[in-house]
């Protein structure tokens, strides 16, 4: 695959205008209007998009609606099929896709950008090698009747998603929902649309016309008149707990499904055998310092047992500040740039919060430069505070940005208590030698998914998704595809009916 014209991005001075996908062609909104997408690491517009609303919304849910009868009924295995060739597609353009991610979102190449671009390669790959499985059961009612239960398609999904991590994201909507026999409208989002229209073009080239229609625009129009459509049947949306009520809310007037996959405040608890190297670099994993900490599952709440609390602290800081942070395409850098001005803005004002508190102590980070090269970008440091409580506005509120909260714990209860005391339940992080206190804690914690003694990201086959607040249903896994992208149908036939003569 190359960019098309429809996703390469220009120099300013020819800034070429992205298109969105709609019924196998590239276009611009019926209303001609355009957003424009800024390379976050330079402050620098790098291209522009349509600026879809209601009627491309329209368009798009229509070709998507007229595209499933046909879709639905190709054989599973054929479906897969397809899936296997974008697979193989994406991974022959990976190193080019990886680097329009690292440019729109400011995600560092090396660290995050080409993983990413992999990982969504082969999301395909495991969802392809998935369609046998989209089986049913029978059911045993006697001799004389058989029961049995198929997994249909929904029909039109309509899923919305975030800037974070764009293209796999998108992965995750596409090829589950695709593979079980739905068409889709993909709503990108406004920050970071264009590894999405990439991987949209290689889908193109083996979909038919309206299985998949990815469209750009902004939350509050087409993200919601998408929410909103009356033919779409099921709604599946990452991004904010906020946003995700009024998803939510959208799905309640028509009874349409909804998954939602949220939010989060990651408890880190560190047991006092664990004052070690490696478990430093696993908090730093799992908070996730190297992509700006801008993710779901951050452990940002750093639960540390009282006799470690300041040599850890000490290591943490060795190791986080020898992290380079800068140009996310520069091959050394390992933290790139916060997304946009508002979420500088948003990250910059919980740091200011925590240095005016009298009873927080800045360990290392704070403000970031006003002058010198971060400056010209949005250059977050990795930040932390020491302090006693868990309950002020640092530790209760998801950030999206480096700035994490070490909390002091003597008694496991406690530190569970502390740990389950939040309104998100995404994942939490527990580091110990002793397996039954590692185990026992990962019972305790309410959240979809603990790691005991590593801070990786999913994989393909987990079943990932939220507690609480952090969201509804599972992705990743052929549990989520099934559970989110399938509806069963029962069908019970009486085998006792009197011979025809
Ligand atoms: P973030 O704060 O990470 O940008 P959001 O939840 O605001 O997360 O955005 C995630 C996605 O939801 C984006 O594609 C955005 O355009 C979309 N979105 C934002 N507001 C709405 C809304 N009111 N209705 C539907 N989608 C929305």
């Amino acid at each position: 695959m190359s960019v098309t014209e429809a996703a390469r991005p220009q120099a300013k001075s020819h800034l070429r205008q992205a298109r969105m996908l709609i019924d196998g062609d590239w276009v611009n909104s019926r209303s001609a209007a355009t957003l424009t997408v800024e390379n976050p690491a330079k402050r620098q517009p790098i291209a522009t998009i349509p600026r879809g609303d209601a009627a491309d919304v329209d368009a798009a849910v229509a070709a998507a609606a007229r595209a499933f009868p046909a879709w639905s009924r190709v054989a599973p295995r054929d479906r897969g099929r397809l899936l296997l060739r974008i697979a193989d597609k994406m991974e022959e353009a990976a190193e080019e896709l990886a680097r329009l991610i690292a440019l729109e979102t400011g995600n560092a190449l090396r660290t995050q950008a080409r993983g990413e671009a992999r990982l969504s390669a082969d999301i395909f790959r495991y969802f392809g090698g998935l369609a046998g499985e989209l089986k049913g059961e029978t059911i045993p009612l006697g001799e004389q009747v058989l029961s049995y239960t198929r997994r249909e398609p929904l029909g039109v999904v309509g899923a919305i998603i975030p800037w974070n991590a764009p293209v796999l994201l998108g992965a995750l909507k596409i090829a589950p929902s695709l593979c079980a026999g739905n068409t889709l409208v993909l709503k990108a989002a406004e920050d970071a649309p264009l590894g999405v229209l990439m991987m949209a073009e290689a889908c193109r080239e083996f979909l038919p016309r309206g299985v998949l229609n990815v469209l750009t625009g902004l939350g509050e129009e087409a993200g919601a008149a998408l929410a909103q459509h009356p033919t779409v049947r099921k709604l599946s949306f990452t991004g904010s707990t906020e946003v995700g009520k009024l998803i939510m809310r959208a799905a309640a007037d028509r009874i349409v499904p909804v998954s939602l996959e949220l939010g989060g405040k990651s408890p880190s608890i560190v047991y006092p055998d664990a004052d070690e190297d490696w478990v430093v670099d696993g908090v730093i994993a799992g908070m996730r310092f190297t992509r700006q900490s801008q993710s779901c599952t951050a452990g940002s709440r750093l639960f540390l047992h009282a006799d470690i609390f300041d040599s850890f602290l000490g290591k943490l800081q060795a190791k986080t500040q020898a992290l380079k942070l800068g140009d996310p395409l520069d091959e050394a850098t390992d933290i790139g740039s916060i997304i946009n001005e508002k979420q500088f803005t948003k990250v910059c004002g919980y740091v200011a919060d925590g240095l005016k508190r009298k009873d927080a102590r800045l360990v290392f980070g704070g403000l970031p430069p006003k002058e010198g090269p971060l400056s010209q970008g949005y250059f977050a440091l990795p930040t932390v505070f020491a302090d006693a409580s868990n309950d002020w506005r640092l530790a209760r509120e998801e950030i999206f940005g480096p700035v994490l909260v070490a909390i002091p714990w003597r008694d496991e209860d406690e530190a569970i208590r502390m740990a389950n005391d939040s309104h998100y339940g995404l994942a939490a992080y527990v580091w110990t030698h002793d397996i039954g206190s590692g185990l026992r804690a990962a019972h305790a914690i309410e959240s979809g998914w603990v790691q005991v003694n590593q801070g990786g990201g999913q994989s393909p086959g987990h079943s990932y998704g939220g507690y609480k607040q952090s969201g509804i249903g599972r992705e990743f896994s052929l549990e989520g595809m099934l559970d989110s992208f399938t509806q069963r149908k029962n069908v019970t036939v009486n085998l006792n009916t009197p011979r025809r003569a």
